[in-house]
């Protein structure tokens, strides 16, 4: 097993061009020699032709009775001739003088008779052949080497005689075996050379992965702003590069607001913790004092107590659902039920400042939902809609909505919320300059936490919590709830 990407890439890289080489290879040679066997065929046929027309015209005249002359006339260096007659008997043939010149590399021989004492046995098939075809080739192996032969049958006044032509191939063997040489060297040579190139564009082309593995080695925690290397945006390390850029971007935004959540956190609970220090320090501090003292003492430690206690809850219920450890326990539950659920737990707040809460809407509106967390999230609705409303003002929830996405609006009468800071209102630890404690009901007491658990609530049942309108004449949020799939 490879592990190194490079090697990897250089040895497909040998395989592909291993195989291109190789098949290129075999084609140059096999076309090669198949054209040069096709060339030496129709030589050996022209040169047939020409002898069969100085063959029939001697067989015409007086040279015919000397077979000798025609051949010494018809002589081509490279060529053997044999006449046979139909019962197969030799007629003529310059077999030794054309074997006598290939052995002596092709050296040029006298003219010699034919010599009817060579005889070449081997050609009966040849002329059987030609004799019932018309022509025909063959290829042979004889002392000399190999050697290519073609016969033909030709008319002659009075009989039908086969002449055969025969040319030795040393030198097309010669020549293949050259090419064949060749090949085999550069074959092998220049799939190394592409080794070479191949482990050297590997190593060009995943240089940056190298640079970019090492300056992400680098990056920790507190250098999140860091960034990798993008060589070339557009080829598709600089797009990995850019994607890893992006993904760190996120990163860093996510841990910083991490950090600043856990900043504002333990700015939270300081205020309360330095009360209940201060009034328990002065509670045992020298000298005894009335009990109306110790109570009012404990009675703002309990205060305190219960305000750390809630912001620690809504801070658990936070990271739960960040973490998406927060599970649903979904059942059916009835919105009018659960609006007027959340208002008695808001009753003696809106009470308090003299403000009344009026419902209005459908009936028979049924959502899946954890009924828990769906009337504290209607409580932190209610809890601001009466804390930031009119002293003796109206809060209205209204039921709407289709049945299969129903909604919750919780509107109140009071100024508004600046234009400036809306975008901000969900933000966990924002408060607005308004923004007031409320030390009863199950709001957070003005921790700047109500609407972002508010909304992680909502996001928690697929649900949407928004700011509908805002505006002198009240606020109106709304919660709407998905169709289920
Ligand atoms: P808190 O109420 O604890 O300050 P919230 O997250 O509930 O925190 O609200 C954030 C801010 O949004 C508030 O400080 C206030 O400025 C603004 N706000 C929320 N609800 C209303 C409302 N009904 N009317 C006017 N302002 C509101």
């Amino acid at each position: 097993m490879i592990r190194s990407i490079r090697a990897r890439l250089a040895l497909w890289y040998l395989i592909v061009l291993g195989l291109c080489l190789g098949g290129l290879g075999w084609f140059v040679y096999t076309y090669v020699a198949r054209e040069t066997s096709t060339q030496i065929d129709a030589s050996l046929r022209d040169v047939a032709g020409a002898f069969a027309q100085l063959w029939r015209s001697s067989a015409a005249g007086v040279r015919r009775d000397n077979p000798a002359e025609v051949l010494s006339t018809a002589r081509a260096d490279n060529f053997e001739f044999v006449v046979f007659d139909e019962s197969q008997r030799e007629i003529a043939s310059n077999s030794r003088a054309a074997r006598l010149r290939r052995s002596r590399h092709l050296e040029p021989v006298p003219d010699r008779a034919p010599d009817s004492l060579l005889r070449r046995p081997d050609l009966a098939p040849l002329f059987r052949e030609a004799g019932a075809a018309g022509e025909a080739f063959t290829t042979l192996v004889g002392p000399l080497g190999r050697e290519r032969a073609y016969a033909v049958a030709v008319s002659v006044p009075g009989r039908r005689e086969i002449i055969a032509v025969i040319e030795g191939l040393e030198r097309e063997e010669r020549m293949l075996g050259a090419l064949r040489r060749s090949l085999w060297w550069m074959v092998p040579l220049g799939l190394a050379a592409a080794a070479a190139g191949g482990m050297f564009l590997a190593d060009r082309a995943l240089r940056p992965v190298s640079q970019m593995a090492t300056r992400a080695e680098q990056i920790e925690a507190h250098t999140l702003h860091d960034r990798l290397p993008v060589r070339n945006q557009h080829d598709e390390l600089g797009n990995l590069a850019t994607t890893f850029n992006r993904l760190l971007g996120r990163l860093e935004t996510a841990f910083e607001k991490q950090r600043q959540f856990m900043a504002e956190a333990s700015h939270e609970l300081r205020t309360p913790i330095a009360v209940v220090r201060g009034e328990a320090d002065l509670a045992l501090g020298k000298g005894v004092r009335p009990e109306s003292e110790y109570r009012e003492a404990l009675g703002v430690i309990s205060d305190e107590g219960k305000r750390m206690t809630r912001i620690v809850d809504d801070l658990f219920l936070l990271a739960r659902a960040d973490a998406g450890q927060l599970s649903l326990s979904l059942t059916p539950c009835d919105l009018p039920e659960v609006v007027s659920s959340s208002i008695r737990a808001v009753h003696s707040v809106a009470q308090g400042r003299g403000v009344t809460i009026t419902v209005e809407g459908k009936e028979g509106r049924v959502v899946q939902a954890d009924e828990g967390l769906l009337r504290r999230l209607l409580v932190n609705l209610l809890d601001n809609a009466i804390k930031y409303g009119r002293n003796g003002g109206q809060v209205i929830v209204s039921i709407g909505g289709t049945a299969a996405e129903p909604s919750i609006t919780v509107a109140d009468d009071g100024p508004g919320i600046p234009e400036a800071i809306r975008p901000r209102i969900f933000d966990r630890f924002f408060r607005g300059p308004d923004a007031r404690p409320l030390d009863q009901g199950g709001g957070t007491g003005g921790a700047g936490l109500g609407l972002a658990i508010a909304r992680s609530i909502a996001e928690l049942h697929r649900a949407s919590l928004t700011l509908d309108r805002s505006g002198p004449e009240g606020t109106a949020f709304r919660l709407t709830f998905a169709a289920r799939a």
